[in-house]
């Protein structure tokens, strides 16, 4: 079943609270308290990230800051220092470099690292991973959680239960057991839609997933449930892809075709903004910044028009993309005829994260919303950030 990842030793690591821990760093008192990082509720602030302490009280992340302060009164909100989080996530990530090149960074606290075959330097996964986090721990004085298996999936699983500070290995062949008992929804891949989905058929542990038959899964769920019930049974060959070994993009976009052809212009803005937010969502999870702007719109006749717009400067902002997309619809939908589809697409890709501009203040601080936004999608999901984020967005503006 597993054969290909025989003898693999993947880690999935993660800073605990992360920017709450370098908080503490910047000032030892906040120690032991409960802290969130986020803006003021005089401005509409919402929760960027909150210390265990804190989550005691059911404070979370892109909780409005008001609300975080009626369940914690005694809560300690600290605005927040984004040049010092990229320096720190920029330290730690050296200090794991030394233990394997092989480092894939999915975000500023997170990471999948492959140690197959490093335990000649290092002794066996367990040991490295040990003393990477003490490593951290030392030098950085940051937390560190690490999961291990044999595969990704596995190990982020894992690592989600030895939070905060901990350590979790699944020992090779342990995968499937370890996931028998499991609520589907632990599963990265299936979110609230699907869960909800699984829990009509009365699949709720991810054992049952993975002995339901495949032929059942397959007439519900189309070919998306071949590779969950795979899933389910801790499989998982996706290998661990440094920078460097990542094909360089040339483009990046998504388009929809409707269940129904459509003509209100309302309706098709509103589709077009979350197609838009989407592929933001991807460039920013990427690093990459784009220059141009494509919208594309398929009428009920099949005629299909698209227009192209190039930025002064490239950019993966949301809002920026929304003013350019905005005005191609307008001007393209001149002809009286339904619409089948909508598409944008960027090109002229570029490494590089938004640098911030003319307002950099108010920028720096939108910027970190989005990078929130961006992390609640991941984790919980598309549908999680909605129009009234949008509308916090807006507000900053
Ligand atoms: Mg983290």
């Amino acid at each position: 079943m597993n054969i290909s990842n025989h003898g693999r030793s993947i880690l999935h690591v993660d800073l605990d609270a992360f920017f709450v821990s370098v908080e503490r760093v910047l000032d030892p008192r906040l120690y032991g308290r409960p802290v969130v990082v986020g803006g003021s509720p005089e401005t509409r602030g919402v929760v960027a990230a909150a210390s265990y302490e804190a989550r005691q009280f059911g404070v979370h992340s892109a909780m409005p800051m008001g609300q975080a302060f009626r369940l914690c009164p005694d809560l300690i909100r600290v605005g927040g220092s984004h040049g010092m989080y990229s320096r720190a996530s920029k330290a730690v990530f050296e200090l794991i470099g030394n233990y394997t090149p092989l480092v894939e960074k999915v975000s500023v606290d997170e990471a999948y690292l492959d140690l197959s075959g490093t335990h000649h330097l290092f002794g066996n996964a367990l040991d490295a991973a040990d003393s990477m986090r003490r490593e951290v721990k030392e030098r950085l004085r940051l937390d560190l959680t690490i999961g291990i298996s044999s595969n990704r999936l596995v190990s982020k699983v894992a690592s989600g239960f030895a939070k905060p500070c901990g350590l979790f290995d699944v020992r090779p062949g342990q995968e499937p057991r370890f996931f028998a008992p499991l609520p589907v929804k632990v599963m990265p891949g299936i979110g609230p839609v699907t869960a909800k989905r699984l829990r009509d058929f009365h699949i709720d542990q991810l054992g049952v997933l993975a002995s339901t038959a495949g032929w059942f899964l397959e007439e519900v769920f189309g070919s998306y449930g071949a590779s969950m019930q795979r899933r389910a049974r801790g499989v998982d060959e996706t290998p661990v892809c440094p920078p460097w070994e990542r094909p360089e993009r040339k483009s990046l976009g998504h388009e929809r075709t409707f269940a129904e052809d459509l003509d209100d212009l309302k309706v098709l803005r509103g589709r077009l903004q979350k197609l838009l937010e989407k592929a933001c969502v991807e460039l920013r999870a990427e690093g990459f910044l784009a220059r141009t702007l494509s919208v594309k719109v398929r009428y009920a006749d099949f005629v299909t028009e698209t227009r192209d717009f190039t930025l002064p400067a490239p950019s993966d902002h949301d809002l920026e993309w929304w003013e350019v997309a905005q005005q191609q619809l307008d001007r393209m939908l001149k002809r009286r005829t339904l619409v089948r589809l909508l598409g944008v697409r960027f090109t002229g890709l570029e490494r590089g994260f938004w640098q911030g501009g003319l307002f950099e203040k108010e920028r720096v601080v939108q910027r970190e919303r989005i990078a929130v936004q961006d992390k609640i999608r991941k984790k919980y999901g598309e549908q999680s950030v909605q129009s009234g984020d949008r509308l916090w967005l807006r507000n900053s503006l």
